[in-house]
């Protein structure tokens, strides 16, 4: 049997906010064939992206594919540079996301008149990744309950309510869950979505359902970072206090 080895590098990037910076958590992954990136910052954090990347030991030149988890901007935020500085990366993303990564429908989050709050550079660099939309290379269609061939196998769980096409990954080896935003770390209690950054609460919270009876040794949510105190318990827990 062809064993992979398991190799997860958890990246840090900061977003500046007014009130302090704001951590992200992108993630790494190295496989036989190369490197795989979960998510890829926020727009403007290229240079932090690839010092982040090149303090884990790789370099773009290994990167073989992107998973995007959603289309949010703080995930994509970096897509058009980094297919620029790799032409034959892949990205693979939900077929529920592929319309507004492909440019097709609008992104539901980033309105116009979110845009006209950016600030030159910010703005320049949203309104060429929003151009660069269209020329993405999509390489893979995801779907719930797909087996991903990394990592000893990744489950793809459709996670919607955030956003349409929302995933969640599982690592079964590991035990390992990447939330995205279906789940955050807050004041060190694992916690549901975001209220205000998810238009359709009610379906974020019946996807925590499908998270229900995995077990989970390391929750890693992209806002708020690891949580491993009984993990399996508080996503049950919180699943049904979304009832
Ligand atoms: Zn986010």
């Amino acid at each position: 049997m062809n064993i992979q080895p398991i190799d997860i590098t958890i990246l840090h990037l900061n977003i500046p906010t007014p009130t302090g910076n704001s951590p992200i958590y992108p993630v790494m992954l190295r496989d036989e064939d190369g490197i795989t990136l979960v998510d890829t910052g926020m727009i403007g954090q290229f240079a932090e992206l690839q010092s982040a990347l090149e303090e884990a030991g790789t370099n773009l030149h290994e990167l073989k594919r992107i998973i995007i988890t959603h289309q949010d901007i703080d995930h994509i935020g970096n897509l058009g540079a980094l297919v620029k500085a790799v032409p034959d990366v892949e990205i693979w993303a939900h077929a529920d996301e592929i319309p507004y990564l492909q440019g097709k429908l609008p992104l539901i989050k980033f309105t116009p008149e979110r845009r006209a709050m950016l600030a030159p550079p910010t703005l320049e660099l949203a309104e060429q990744l929003l151009s660069e939309l269209p020329t993405l290379p999509i390489a893979r269609i995801l779907e719930d309950g797909d087996m991903l061939p990394l990592q000893g196998g990744i489950q793809v769980i459709h996670t919607p309510g955030h956003t349409p096409g929302h995933i969640c990954l599982y690592f079964r080896e590991k035990q390992f869950l990447l939330a995205a935003d279906e789940l955050r770390v807050v004041d060190d209690e694992l916690v549901g979505p975001a209220p205000p950054a998810t238009p359709d609460m009610p379906e974020a919270l019946r996807s925590l359902k499908r998270l229900i009876g995995l077990k989970i040794d390391t929750v890693l949510c992209y806002h708020g970072g690891e949580y491993t105190q009984a993990a399996s318990e508080r996503v049950a827990e919180l699943a049904e206090l979304g009832e």
